[in-house]
């Protein structure tokens, strides 16, 4: 008998769905290269994700937000956007005494996600193997081989690898990727002055710089540079780095000490050009691999599990009791392209503009952030997204 489903990817968006489907009665496969115990205790990865409040009601929905540590919750009070030219910034506050969102590791979601899909049953892990190839040819199931030599059936794979999925490919869909030619450096950084739990993002002449509020005086630098000085600046010393860094920011929070490892993501974004098929249906980075400049891509995951895990009960609820129903895959598919593309899109243009050191490129970016600050119902709608008054995810 074919399991109902496999779940490709043990990342926080496949950990997440597999939790989602819980209580469901359905017999999950999550598969993952990763050693269990790598799976259980993940390393530190440098990321600290920005959530929205949608997202932390799904993750309260799906008893990941009731595991993290308070203390690993920071809460986020307002986003300034400024150029090089020092253009009046842009700010994006709640309006209200709710926070604008939040930021956790990813390590943190990553332990709390796994210890979350795996507390029940229904879930069988298949750790530190993965899937070599995939036979969909039988229309009532597709059959994965997995690097062990051990052999599965499930009525639907989701495909939930990641960005550069493997998965994606072996099901014959592909994607729509744009390689920036920027590295990201990313790592927790000390200050001298408080940073009043504000978020800065900092387009400025010839780098790309963001500092997140974490707890005490402590925040995440995200820095963007061509590759080969990214590489120059992991190699720096402590007190070499610090000192850079200090120098980069133009001393705007005093005196910066790294506080942890340092961390390099390439910056490609990749669009899946579907989001499911017969038997199939893609979520997460292995979906939509967003740019992280505008935030959202487990942002985005969160809501694609969400609206998948909804498609996949209602299939097996009804009549023909089918999983990978297709009309519903469909619907899944289509709304989470409806949501999804406008901002990936937007994404794209923003990091363009934002990183064109040509004289015209520098003028109208100006002009867009001077406009963009002078318009209040803009950045009311911005903060009303983020905050939850605008729900994306209706019902
Ligand atoms: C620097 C940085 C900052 C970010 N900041 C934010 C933010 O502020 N807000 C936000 O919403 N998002 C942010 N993101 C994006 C967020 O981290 C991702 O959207 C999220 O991690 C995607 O989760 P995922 O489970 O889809 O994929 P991944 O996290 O990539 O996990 C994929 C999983 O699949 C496994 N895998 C890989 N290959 C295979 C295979 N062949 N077979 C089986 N398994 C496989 C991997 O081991 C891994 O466990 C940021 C990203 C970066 C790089």
């Amino acid at each position: 008998m074919p399991l109902d489903i496999a779940i490709v990817g043990a990342g926080p968006a496949g950990l997440t769905l597999a939790r989602s489907l819980r209580g469901s009665g359905l017999e999950i496969a999550l598969i993952d290269p990763q050693p269990r115990e790598a799976l259980a205790e993940p390393a530190f990865d440098g990321r600290e994700i920005a959530l929205t409040h949608p997202s932390r009601r799904l993750l309260e929905a799906a008893g990941i937000w009731a595991r993290l540590d308070a203390e690993a919750i920071a809460p986020l009070r307002e986003a300034r956007i400024v150029d090089g030219r020092g253009t009046t910034p842009l700010t994006i506050g709640s309006g209200g005494r709710a926070p604008l969102g939040f930021l956790v590791a990813n390590q943190a979601i990553r332990r709390a996600a796994f210890d979350a899909a795996i507390d029940g049953d229904g879930v069988r892990l298949f750790a530190g193997c993965r899937v070599v190839a995939l036979d969909t040819s039988r229309q009532d199931r597709t059959v994965l081989q997995l690097s062990d030599g051990r052999t599965l059936a499930a009525r639907l794979v989701v495909a939930a690898d990641g960005r550069y999925s493997t998965t994606r490919r072996l099901l014959g869909i592909g994607a729509r990727q744009r390689d920036f030619g920027k590295t990201m450096l990313v790592c927790r950084m000390t200050h001298e002055r408080p940073h009043e739990s504000i978020a800065l993002e900092w387009f400025d002449h010839g780098q790309t710089v963001a500092l997140l509020p974490l707890a005490g005086r402590c925040s995440s630098l995200v820095l963007t540079l061509p590759p080969l000085q990214i590489e120059r600046l992991i190699a720096l010393d402590d007190a070499a780095f610090g000192a850079e860094i200090t120098q980069r920011l133009r001393g705007r929070l005093g005196a910066m000490r790294p506080a942890g490892s340092r961390h390099a993501y390439p910056l490609v974004a990749s669009f899946a050009d579907r989001f499911a098929g017969p038997r199939c249906a893609l979520v997460g980075d292995a979906a939509v691999g967003m740019h992280p400049v505008t935030a959202h891509g487990f942002n985005f995951g969160l809501l694609g599990q969400a609206r998948l895990a909804a498609a996949i009960r209602a299939g097996a609820a009804s009549p023909g009791g089918d999983v990978a129903d297709p009309v519903r895959l469909a619907r899944y598919a289509r709304e989470h392209r409806r949501e999804t593309e406008p901002l990936y899109r937007a994404t794209q243009l923003i990091v363009s503009l934002y990183t064109d050191e040509r004289a015209p490129a520098r003028w109208l970016r100006g002009a867009v952030l001077g406009a963009a600050a002078r318009l209040p119902p803009l950045r009311r709608a911005i903060a009303a997204r983020l905050t939850g008054r605008v729900d994306p995810l209706p019902g």
